[in-house]
């Protein structure tokens, strides 16, 4: 056995040279991980300290409805608190059978299949149907997970190819270089997750259609809030049956945990049989699924939630508009304020956790250098008072550091 010279390279030097979490805590500035000690509704507390959230993605408020609760409460009792297992073995109930079917009805579609989170129902769909020498050509704006799920596939095989966001010409310009012979799936958010802007699926769907391509349209943050009776995107446009698989999650307007996808029957039955991320992992607990239950029949029978939501962010949005500050395109429930500038929108993000409102702060390598932002977020039980102490804090703030 030969004995190296200079000790070969320790693996986790990349950790111990990781100083930018320490240094911005030392500034008394870190933005993330602070532990929230109790709810309640649009209030939370942080040491016993109460602040204003906007920047949830509880966008309906339901997390605290009662009935929500209730219904979660009810299903541990009936179910346990796990099933243990993954839907292909033994972690299927009733619950998961009974939301797939509600949800497939719901969003007009023949098929629903439900996965463990959101994150996960991204990895499950793309590396199962956009295999081999095929092609993904994804909008270079799309949510994390969906560039997770295409760099798998790719590891697989499959073309990643990258259009500018919500470019339609340039999506053309993708498409007409891809081989006649390759299947392709276009992937785009519905709602895109940093802005709230909403994806020219019209123009889109209209090159899906002269290019032989296939459609994932990821409506994590556009249900509850778009579309009739809240149903997403493509309803939104009167496309629900031109858009081939349509996802989202149920951290968002849902209240809980999980995602789903539907679509026709032959594609989720094949996502169903070949996904890893749904095969090898727990199902959703009974708790989630019986929460969204709860939610769904909320956003069935009380759409005053989401107008009340929409007539909130516009407020706002208005509010912080007319104070001069820039904003990010966006007419959903996602208001996000450029700052362009790492070091203010640290300073900011902490002078508005002081003064009492929790946003976002979205820095490298969140977002490109020159588009630091703070991202808020509003939800339906926002009352006035709470809106209004966040635009009076933005603006006190905002003046402070010169950003209007
Ligand atoms: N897609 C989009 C567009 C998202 O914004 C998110 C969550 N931020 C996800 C997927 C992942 O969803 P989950 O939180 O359920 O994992």
């Amino acid at each position: 056995m030969t004995i190296p010279v200079n000790k070969p390279k320790d693996l986790f030097k990349k950790c111990f040279d990781f100083t930018l979490a320490d240094e911005v805590k030392a500034q008394g500035l870190y933005p993330f991980f602070h532990p929230i000690d109790e709810t309640e509704g649009p209030v939370v507390s942080f040491a016993g300290r109460q602040l204003v959230m906007a920047g949830s993605n509880n966008y309906l408020g339901l997390t605290a409805d009662p009935r929500v609760k209730q219904a979660s409460i009810n299903a541990i009792n009936k179910y346990g608190t796990s099933c243990s297992g993954s839907r292909y073995m033994t972690g299927t109930v009733n619950l998961h059978i009974e939301l797939e079917e509600k949800l497939a009805d719901y969003f007009e579609k023949e098929r629903c299949l439900l996965f463990s989170t959101g994150y996960q129902t991204g990895q499950g769909i793309i590396p199962t149907v956009v295999q081999r020498g095929e092609y993904i050509v994804s909008d270079r704006d799309n949510h994390a997970s969906l560039v997770a799920a295409s760099i798998m596939a790719q590891g697989a095989g499959a073309n990643l190819v990258r259009y500018n966001h919500n470019n339609m010409e340039d999506l053309e310009r993708v498409l007409q270089k891809i081989p006649e012979s390759a299947g392709r799936l276009i992937v785009s958010d519905g709602v895109f997750s940093v802005s709230g802007e909403i994806v020219d699926l019209p123009e889109l769907v209209a090159l899906a259609k002269k290019y032989n391509a296939r459609t994932l349209i990821d409506d994590a943050h556009a249900v509850g809030i778009i579309g009739k009776g809240g149903r997403g995107t493509p309803s939104e446009f009167g496309l629900v049956d031109e858009v081939d698989l349509i996802m989202g999650t149920f951290s968002k307007t849902f209240g809980s945990l999980g995602g789903y996808v539907v679509g026709e029957h032959t594609v989720i039955d094949y996502i169903k049989h070949n996904a890893s991320s749904l095969i090898f992992s727990a199902s959703p607990t009974p708790a989630s699924v019986a929460a969204v239950l709860a939610t769904l029949e909320i956003l069935r029978t009380e759409p005053q939630l989401t107008e009340k939501l929409i007539a909130n962010t516009d407020y706002v949005r208005q509010g912080l508009l007319k104070a001069g500050f820039t904003l990010m395109p966006s007419r959903t429930a996602i208001v996000t304020v450029l700052i362009s500038d790492q070091i203010k929108t640290l300073v900011f993000w902490k002078k508005l956790f002081d003064a009492g409102v929790y946003v976002n702060a979205f820095i490298r390598p969140g977002v490109m250098p020159g588009h630091e932002a703070l991202r808020t977020s509003f939800m339906a039980t926002h009352e006035r008072e709470h809106l209004d102490k966040v635009i009076t804090e933005f603006c006190t703030i905002g003046k402070e550091l010169g950003v209007i």
